[in-house]
């Protein structure tokens, strides 16, 4: 008799659905535009953010900002937050 964790069980199918679930959550829901401080820098250029009106917020994961125009160079080379990964759209 072969044991029980070689059959393919229900309760992991389940548990599938619900994380496809939670990430659809997560994808749906963007995350608050984190605010920024005097001083703060762009991890992309090291320099200061500067005017608020210039920047662009990780919104799927930590609501970080960076400078939008580093961040579109960013982009051309991959799609993530460059501070936790997140999906970036
Ligand atoms: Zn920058
Ligand atoms: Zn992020």
């Amino acid at each position: 008799m072969p044991p029980p964790y070689h059959l393919p069980s229900p309760r992991w199918s389940q548990g599938a659905r619900a994380l496809s679930q939670f990430k659809r959550r997560l994808i749906e829901r963007p995350v608050k535009p984190l605010p920024t401080e005097e001083g703060d820098i762009c991890v992309i250029c090291f320099d200061e953010l500067g005017d608020p009106d210039g920047l662009t917020h990780c919104r799927w994961g930590c609501g970080r900002a960076v400078h939008g125009e580093c961040m579109d160079r960013w982009l051309l080379r991959r799609n993530d937050c460059v501070f936790c990964g997140a999906w970036w759209s």
